[in-house]
């Protein structure tokens, strides 16, 4: 991708023009009640610097998964109140996003107003990428700015198929998300390690696969290390593992020996009989599980081997917990390296970006998440991107930039 070629709207002028922004409004609620604000915190600065710049602003987003059809449990208006109230400004709401509704509420907008349209998954034509839904939604607007990085990763009409009508522009959120997964994987500060944990290998094999092409160490944890360790014939009892992606794995360590990348795969793991909170647990050296046990963990051992390795590195990145954090006392692996991490990144030693939903929470409960450089709350794009893959949104901004 010509990530180089991406153009924002800084420098133009965009007083009294209707500025559509496809943003990530897909925020968890409970009862109709906004339960954690952190994305729409993150959209505030740039609906803030349109306003300013005397744009008219419609903010149009998905909201969960209605069927195609409208869904009075997944309508934006909670999300577009809590919006109003982190701006300290009224919000305007249309009914709909595209006809009457949101004509009429675009036509009431003045210079520097916002409104925010019903979620664009209420029409089948939002996820089937629909010229004439993406043209209804474009009659809306003078100029289109995509900033919703966490579903670039699908061709929707509000991230595809609009860019086509209206002269379209990078947002600032979707800039800074893309900057700082380039400061990690295109020119980032040697040497440089990946954290690599989570369940199961065969979600992440071609992130695995990309990834020891890029960094100069690959530290595995999680469910996903014990497929790693039985594929090397070491016994690990009744742990989580894939069994049928034991030759993927010894694939992965092959491509990283050729490619000079370092694995580094626990020592000793936390086990436990239970898969359950308070379980009773012990360390044990990996090999010395016993047969009718699980790791749940990674033991103090290879945490420590983990530290000496980020501390080695000047760039990190992580996807995935080195264990199963939810769960007492099995994050403590986890939360052991993020702090690290994150005392290291405070102390200018360390570029750190981590990305995924899991992460995101095991970051959180470590209390460390504002420690790191940059922590990405896209879940299927932020992989997708780690596999090297292109994202149909991010490329349709290319496009339209030319
Ligand atoms: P993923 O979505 O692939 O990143 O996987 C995250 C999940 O992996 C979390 O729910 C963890 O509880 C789980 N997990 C991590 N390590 C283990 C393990 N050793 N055994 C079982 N589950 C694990």
């Amino acid at each position: 991708m010509q990530l180089d070629r991406l153009k924002t709207t800084a420098g133009l002028d965009l007083k009294g023009k209707r500025v559509l922004v496809r943003a990530d409004l897909n925020v968890p609620t409970k009862d109709g009640k906004v339960t954690d604000a952190t994305r729409l915190e993150r959209v505030v600065p740039g609906i803030e610097d349109l306003a300013e710049r005397g744009a008219r602003i419609i903010v149009i987003s998905h909201f969960g998964r209605p069927k195609g059809g409208p869904d009075p449990q997944f309508s934006l208006k909670p999300v577009a109140d809590k919006l109003a109230e982190l701006l300290g400004e009224p919000v305007a709401f249309a009914s709909d996003c595209i006809g009457e509704p949101a004509a009429k509420t675009v036509a009431a907008l003045k210079d520097s107003e916002v409104a925010v349209l019903e979620n664009l998954r209420f029409h089948k034509g939002e996820e089937k990428n629909e010229p004439e839904f993406a043209g209804a939604l474009a009659k809306l607007g003078d100029v289109f700015v995509g900033d919703a990085f966490s579903t670039a990763h699908r061709a929707h009409a509000s991230t595809d198929a609009i860019t086509r009508l209206l002269p379209s522009y990078a947002g600032p959120l979707l800039m800074e998300e893309i900057d700082a997964l380039r400061s990690v994987l295109d020119n980032p500060v040697r040497p440089t390690v990946a954290v690599i944990g989570g369940a199961k290998v065969s979600t992440k094999i071609p992130v695995l696969t990309n990834l020891v092409e890029k960094v100069d160490k690959l530290i595995i944890g999680g469910g996903m290390a014990n497929t790693f360790l039985l594929a090397q014939g070491v016994a690990i009892g009744r742990s989580l593992a894939e069994p049928d992606f034991a030759k993927t794995a010894l694939d992965i360590v092959q491509a990283a020996r050729e490619r000079n990348c370092e694995l580094v795969l626990p020592a000793d793991a936390v086990v436990a009989a239970k898969f359950e909170a308070g379980a009773a647990s012990r360390v044990y050296p990996v090999a010395e599980t016993p047969a009718d046990q699980m790791i749940l963990d990674v033991g103090p051992k290879a945490v420590a081997h983990y530290k000496q390795v980020i501390a080695a590195c000047r760039t990190l990145l992580w996807n995935g917990p080195l264990g199963a954090f939810e769960i007492a006392p099995f994050g403590e692996g986890t939360f052991a390296l993020a702090r690290e991490a994150a005392a290291l990144t405070k102390a200018g030693k360390l570029t750190s970006v981590a990305g995924g939903g899991d992460t995101v929470a095991a970051l959180n409960a470590a209390g460390v998440t504002d420690a790191f450089s940059y922590v990405s709350t896209a879940g299927g794009a932020f992989l997708e991107w780690l596999e090297g893959r292109e994202l149909p949104g991010v490329a349709a901004l290319i496009r339209a930039a030319r």
